[in-house]
This record gives C-alpha cells, structure tokens and sequence, in this order.
C-alpha cells in the first residue's frame, strides 16, 4: 500500500483514468490487495471515493477533494474453491478473462479487452456482446464503510444492465468475487478471445494510447420512439453527433458513442460535448440518453443529469 498524503499535488487523476483528464487527488491510497483496501478504508473512517482501472471516469479539472483510494494490482490473484472461482475485485477485468480462457472455463471470454477491474466490472455490471458479468457472478465479499466485511449473494445485488446497487453514493467496496464458469472448449474459447480483440482493435481506440473512457452513453432501452434500434451510437450518428467537437473533446470517428480527447483537451470540454450530442439525440429522436460514463467532481455550471 502506498500513501503519498504529503504531497498533494502528487498524484493527479488524470494519471489514474484511462481518460487520462482531471486534476490533484486531495490524498491518495494505492492497494492492491484486499488486506490492503480493509486497511485503507478502516483508517479512512468512511469518506474516500473508490476507483479501479479509472476507465469508466470524467473526473473534473478541477479533482477532487479528499480521499481517493484505488484498489487494482497487474497481479492476478485467482483460485479456483470446488466448482467456483473467487477472485481479488484488484484483478485486472482482461487478466480474468484470459486466464478463464486457459482454463477452459466458458462465460467470461466476452469480457476479452474490456480494460478496468474485476470490483469495477461487478459494480457497474460490465459485458458485451448481450453478456454481462453479473450474470456469472454467485457472491461478492463486500467491505462497508465502516470496515465491517460480509457475503453478499448476487441476488441482492440488483444486476440490471450495466447497473447494480453497488453504484449507490455510500456502497459497499467489492473485496473479491465469486464465480461460477461452467466448462467449455479451450481450443474454441481461444478462438473466441482472438476474434473478439481483433474487433476491438478494428472498431475501438486503443485505450493505452488515446484518451477516452469507451461509449460514453448506456446503450437505449427498447421503447416505443426507439422502436427496435438499441445502439446509442445510431443515434448518436444518425443525430449528426460525428461532425461535432468542443475544444479537444471528439466522437471516435469509427463509433459516435465512444468520446475521445486529444492532449490539451479538458474534462470540461468532454462534458460540454457529451451534453451537445445529448441534446442532439432528444431533440431529432425525443430520446434522453442516460450517461454510462461515470461523472465526478465539480464542472462548470454544475453538471447536468444525462
Ligand atoms: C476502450 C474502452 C472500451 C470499453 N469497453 C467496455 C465494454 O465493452 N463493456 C463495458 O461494460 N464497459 C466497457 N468499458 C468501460 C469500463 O472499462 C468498464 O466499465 C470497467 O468495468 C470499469 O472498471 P474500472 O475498474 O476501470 O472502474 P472505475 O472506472 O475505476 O470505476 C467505475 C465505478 O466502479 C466503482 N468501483 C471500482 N472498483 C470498485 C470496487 N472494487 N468495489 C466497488 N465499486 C468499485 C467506482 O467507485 C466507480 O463508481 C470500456 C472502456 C474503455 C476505455
């Protein structure tokens, strides 16, 4: 565990967000093992903000004020207990995959090159390919703010899509979690993660080397005026949101619902953008687009629901 509560401007978020926007931590706490993260938060007395990989963030320019404890490690802490396997919320979301893969172990091959943690990916019910992974997910081991642990079945833990209650201001940090993976083909799941990392190489930017947080908005979910389309990226496109740019704030050109930002850019910019292709999509569609992109610290103006 690393502390640096002297140096406040050490640490800036934008070097903890794939975003790779936002200014000074007020104080920062690195863990990366669960040991670690309940030592943190027992000392922290209950006010901290909780982050992963930092890749479903907008953090303002401005940072954020206070505590911000991150619970991630490069290093797979994975077992396998009977016919479950229980793995550290730290792990890195991409690290499960591939080793499930390995493994010969069926149900998470989709979450191939999805970047950020396992308590990340639980707690805001990460998938693709109309897979989710709370969908696999039998318990998680939750640390409350008041440095008490407990199990908690996935059956309180109301998955939705790309939501859970672990999202609620005051959560619950996911310590670990535990799967069940039913067997599959290792020769086929390989194939599947390959054919899967080369459509993201094709169709995404390449979160190590552009700025961006993925799709910014939650896919829209069947209504009457969305009729059968569910993309928010046709909308997005349809409403004309490719051609637009504030400052350094622009859709990928590849996928309208995926926000990128050049060096320079600004979180504020990100916003002011996101809120324009909002409003685009309300007004040509009667469509309110709800925000997947986690928004956090003061902005301009404050910060408008989307
Ligand atoms: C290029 C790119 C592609 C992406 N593709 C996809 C995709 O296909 N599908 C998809 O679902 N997402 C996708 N994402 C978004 C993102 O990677 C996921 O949402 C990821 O699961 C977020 O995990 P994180 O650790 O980075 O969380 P963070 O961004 O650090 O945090 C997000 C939220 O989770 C909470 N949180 C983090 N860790 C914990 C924990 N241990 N316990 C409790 N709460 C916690 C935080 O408090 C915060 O509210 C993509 C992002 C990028 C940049």
């Amino acid at each position: 565990m690393s502390d640096r509560p002297d140096n406040p401007s050490a640490v800036r978020m934008a070097d903890l967000t794939t975003f790779r926007l936002g200014g000074p931590a007020g104080r920062f706490v690195d863990c990366a093992t669960p040991e670690e993260l309940i030592s943190a938060v027992r000392a922290a007395d209950g006010v901290f903000r909780l982050i992963g990989g930092g890749s479903n963030l907008l953090v303002s320019d401005a940072g954020l004020e206070g505590l911000v404890i991150r619970y991630r490690s490069e290093t797979p802490q994975i077992a396998i207990e009977g016919d479950e396997v229980v793995v550290s919320g730290a792990t890195l979301l991409d690290d499960l995959a591939a080793w499930s893969v390995e493994e010969g172990l069926d149900g998470l091959v989709m979450c191939s090159g999805i970047p950020g943690t396992v308590g990340g990916a639980v707690a805001g019910n990460a998938g693709a390919f109309g897979e989710q992974i709370g969908d696999r997910t039998v318990s998680v081991a939750l640390l409350l703010l008041n440095g008490t642990c407990e199990i908690m079945p996935a059956a309180g833990l109301g998955f939705a899509y790309r939501r859970s209650a672990l999202q609620q201001p005051g959560a619950p940090a996911i310590l670990s979690v535990r799967l069940a993976l039913p067997r599959g083909d290792r020769a086929a799941l390989r194939a599947r993660r390959e054919e899967i990392l080369a459509l993201r190489a094709a169709k995404h930017p390449d979160w190590r080397r552009v700025a961006t947080a993925g799709s910014f908005f939650k896919n829209v979910e069947p209504t009457s005026v969305a009729g059968r389309r569910q993309a928010a990226g046709w909308f997005l496109e349809q409403a004309g949101a490719l051609a637009m740019r504030v400052g350094g704030a622009h859709p990928f050109e590849k996928h309208a619902n995926i926000v990128v930002c050049d060096p320079g850019g600004t979180a504020q910019d990100v916003l002011d953008l996101s809120q324009r292709m909002a409003a685009a999509v309300r007004e040509t569609f009667g469509l309110a687009l709800k925000r997947e992109v986690r928004v956090l610290g003061p902005f301009r103006d404050g910060e408008a629901p989307a």
